[in-house]
């Protein structure tokens, strides 16, 4: 506490008031099984939990995470399994009636599996308005694919994320929420996509000793980090 108190001499969250700090959210979209093989072990190591995005028809592909390890990880491990459409569509690209059932059946999926959807991931941040208010009854959250700050009271069905891009040093993520801190955030969504894959066109990778360092980052820190669905309720007191 005291290297932080250094490091930010006018943070309020360190100060008396009643800032508190924000909650971490990692979300891992697309499940791309260097989610469930590199992250999860590594979120285990510091007893965290995430948030799954995923696309309900492409799970169980041979080069994609499986309905077991995704069923494993909400059912045994208290990680919350969110919708993003059926096979990644953009939902701006799809006529209306294909859009809306597209996205009731990819929750149908997830419930049909045992799993409790409550939150979404919008594909490319992308939304039809016609669309918009049959999401936010179907889903408590919708995430979109931007970053911004989020205070309290926050609003559910417009909250942002930062995503990794390949390259990163753990810096910037950490410069991230040590901002977040310093700007009364209530709430930081940091997302990722694959880890370890050494191919230059994959935009998104994240190393593991970068993902760890991140982690590290959080857990010294004493931030709480939870998934998106408990983090928002416990945020906004339901
Ligand atoms: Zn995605």
């Amino acid at each position: 506490m005291l290297w932080i108190t250094l490091l930010l001499p006018g943070c309020k969250f360190f100060s008396a008031t009643q800032s508190k700090a924000p909650v971490i959210v990692f979300t891992f979209d697309d499940q791309h099984p260097s989610i469930y093989d590199s992250a999860f072990p590594i979120m285990r190591e510091f007893g965290y939990r995430g948030t799954n995005f995923v696309n309900t028809n492409a799970l169980g592909h041979p080069s994609l995470m499986s309905w077991a390890q995704i069923t494993e990880l909400e059912l045994e491990y208290g990680w919350e399994t969110g919708g993003h459409t059926l096979n990644h569509e953009v939902l701006n690209q799809l006529d209306l009636e294909i859009a809306i059932a597209n996205i009731k059946q990819d929750k149908q999926n997830l419930s049909d599996h045992g799993l409790n959807p409550r939150s979404f991931a919008l594909p490319r941040g992308q939304c039809p308005i016609q669309l918009y208010s049959m999401l936010t009854q179907l889903y408590q959250n919708v995430r979109g694919s931007s970053d911004f700050a989020m205070h309290h009271p926050l609003n559910r069905k417009a909250l942002g994320y930062l995503a990794y891009q390949s390259g990163w040093s753990a810096e910037v993520v950490k410069h991230r929420i040590l901002r977040g801190i310093a700007n009364d955030e209530a709430l930081i969504i940091i997302g990722f996509h694959r880890f370890d894959i050494d191919d230059d066109s994959y935009a998104d990778s994240c190393p593991s000793p970068t993902f760890r360092e991140i982690l590290r980052f959080t857990h010294d820190l004493g931030l709480e980090v939870l998934p998106l669905a408990e983090a928002v309720s416990q945020i906004s007191g339901t």
